[in-house]
């Protein structure tokens, strides 16, 4: 129901808040009033039938940026970022201060606004997709150097073996040959079984 970043990894929305903290479910239609909001997932009641447990929209407060997060390994987070507040009447209404003002009706889906939407997505990607992406390529760097030490490792024990002196080592990585004997004296771990 929310946004999607372009690798599906992120699904961003706007969530409602009630005054006590509480936030809305994310689900619309399925019995719910439509001045209610699902703020948990279906229960079966003493009939039998399943029901999404609802407050009032008229309790709603603000509203807050939230996004579901995973990753390519499978794990999930939820980030929160930041928060609408709901005023009164459309006078109060400014976008740029986060104010928002919405009928109950339109409390579930005030993201669907088209100037909402806007910047809303505009906050998403700014606060946190940016970030996110810009934390995918440090962690990618970081694994580029690992490999590349292990790499190293490897090709200073390889030049042992095969004769080569720490003076010989230390002009090769460009170190001394005291620093290469320190750093490559005791042999790296081999492959682990
Ligand atoms: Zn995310």
């Amino acid at each position: 129901m929310g946004m999607v970043s372009d690798d599906g990894l992120h699904e961003g929305w706007l969530a409602p808040v009630f005054q006590d903290g509480q936030r809305g479910y994310g689900v619309s239609g399925g019995g719910i009033p439509h001045d209610h909001i699902a703020v948990g997932p279906e229960v079966q009641g003493p009939d039998g039938t399943w029901r999404y447990p609802s407050r009032p929209a008229g309790e709603v407060t603000s509203w807050i940026l939230v996004c579901h997060c995973s990753s390519s390994s499978g794990s999930t987070a939820t980030w929160l970022g930041p928060e609408f507040v709901r005023v009164p009447s459309a006078a109060l209404e400014d976008l740029q201060t986060r104010r928002i003002h919405a009928v109950d009706a339109d409390v579930q889906d005030v993201f669907h606004r088209e100037d909402v939407e806007a910047v809303v997505a505009d906050l998403w990607r700014t606060e946190h997709l940016f970030t996110v992406g810009t934390l995918d390529d440090v962690a990618a760097a970081a694994a580029g150097v690992a490999a590349a030490r292990a790499r190293l490792d490897g090709a200073v024990a390889m030049a042992r073996h095969g004769g080569a002196s720490w003076a010989d080592i230390g002009r090769a990585t460009g170190m001394s040959r005291q620093s290469a004997q320190e750093r490559w004296r005791t042999p790296p771990p081999g492959p682990r079984s």
